[in-house]
């Protein structure tokens, strides 16, 4: 099969620098436009970018010339996966859908759009479907393929639904969900980023817009797709609230999640710790090359998960959850990590390309 070729918008940032990794040496992607914002425009990617990453930066990205981030540069593009920045994000993504192309969003613009699927790929990629009809309704009638935009979540929502969605499979849907969030700095991107003088030797208790992305785009993911209207139906069976804090950790979302199931009497300990541990998600199913082996890993040890020592399981597609306890107010309470820029952005934006691939929508 020859590989696809793929677009990057912001690729100097947090999100996009990841996208660059795990596109570099991907058996199905080449990357092939890089885009960002005026002042990294013309230069090549070596000289535009602040790298940041441990890994070098891949060779396949050091030459190429970062354009501006207009549809025109990008037209030859199969996918363009998209680490723009909020506040440009909402222009350019829609610009680029109008023109035909298919984006994959980590931004927040359009994730509550009632036509655009907010999509977790180890939770529901069956929310992709959507696209599929509107693509086979198109071709039926001989139009010309037309652009869509699909987002992923924010990214600690990525690491809470996935044990929620697993869950839920399995047991029905959740009455009550409690999280607390101790989130890396690296979730807060580049520029400006968050200043050491705010977080070293300290926590903040507070992350703009977070908990309500939290508290709504859970019931976004959790939720149905309606067979006749192609709508999203949320999930309100489940109540969700949030505390969102920010912590000197560089990668890795660690979040103490307590349930209630609406199922009572609520399943065994043993029978929840068997749901998450035996959970095998659709990309996984479907043999994308990314998919880890595991969605979810149980960890036994009381003192797990750890950001650095668990959030590069399977390359940090896959979540760990620990500590899995009763709870002595809801059912049950446990620990979730999972790798902000991997699985939380630019890993779900390759899982989701790789399950379109595989579905025949790219
Ligand atoms: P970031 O590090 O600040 O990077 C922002 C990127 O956007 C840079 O490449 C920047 O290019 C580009 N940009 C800014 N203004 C632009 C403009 N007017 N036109 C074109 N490009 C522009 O941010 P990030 O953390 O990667 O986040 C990117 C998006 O992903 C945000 O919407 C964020 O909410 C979301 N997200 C982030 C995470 C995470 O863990 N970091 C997780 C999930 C979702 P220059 O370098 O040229 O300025």
């Amino acid at each position: 099969m020859s590989l696809k070729r793929a677009g990057v918008l912001g690729a100097t940032g947090s999100v996009g620098q990841k996208f660059i990794l795990l596109l570099s040496s991907h058996p199905q992607f080449k990357l092939h436009k890089l885009g960002a914002s005026f002042r990294s425009a013309g230069k090549a990617y070596k000289d535009a970018v602040t790298w940041r990453q441990t890994a070098t930066i891949p060779e396949s990205a050091t030459e190429l010339t970062v354009v501006e981030c207009k549809a025109s540069e990008f037209a030859d593009c199969d996918v363009v996966f998209s680490g723009l920045d909020s506040d440009a994000a909402g222009d350019i993504e829609k610009e680029f859908r109008d023109a035909g192309l298919v984006v994959l969003s980590n931004a927040k613009n359009f994730r509550r759009a009632p036509d655009v699927p907010l999509v977790v790929p180890l939770i529901n990629v069956s929310h992709l479907d959507v696209i599929a009809r509107r693509l086979e309704a198109v071709a039926s009638e001989n139009k010309k393929k037309p652009g869509y935009i699909i987002c992923n979540s924010n990214c600690s929502t990525a690491g809470l639904v996935v044990p929620l969605g697993a869950l839920q499979e399995k047991f029905g849907p959740l009455d009550i969900v409690v999280v607390t969030t101790l989130q890396a700095i690296s979730g807060a991107g580049f520029s400006p980023g968050v200043p050491g003088f705010d977080i070293l030797d300290n926590v903040v208790p507070y992350i703009s817009g977070e908990e309500d992305k939290l508290e709504w785009e859970t019931r976004k993911i959790l939720g149905s797709v309606d067979a006749n209207t192609s709508e999203f139906v949320l999930q309100n069976d489940t109540k969700v609230s949030a505390h969102c804090n920010r912590v000197p950790v560089t990668d890795g979302h660690l979040e103490c999640v307590s349930i209630k199931f609406k199922q009572q009497p609520a399943p065994s300990l043993e029978e929840v710790k068997r749901g998450l541990r035996d959970f095998v998600s659709e990309p996984q199913r479907l043999g994308c090359p990314s998919a880890p082996s595991h969605a979810i890993y149980v960890l036994e040890e009381e003192n797990r998960p750890q950001p650095r020592l668990d959030r590069d399981r399977d390359g940090g597609y896959a979540v760990s959850v620990g500590r899995i306890r009763p709870d002595p107010v809801f059912d049950y309470k446990f620990v979730v990590l999972s790798h902000n820029t991997v699985i939380g952005a630019a890993g779900s934006g390759v899982l989701i390309a790789e399950t379109l691939l595989a579905k025949g929508l790219l």
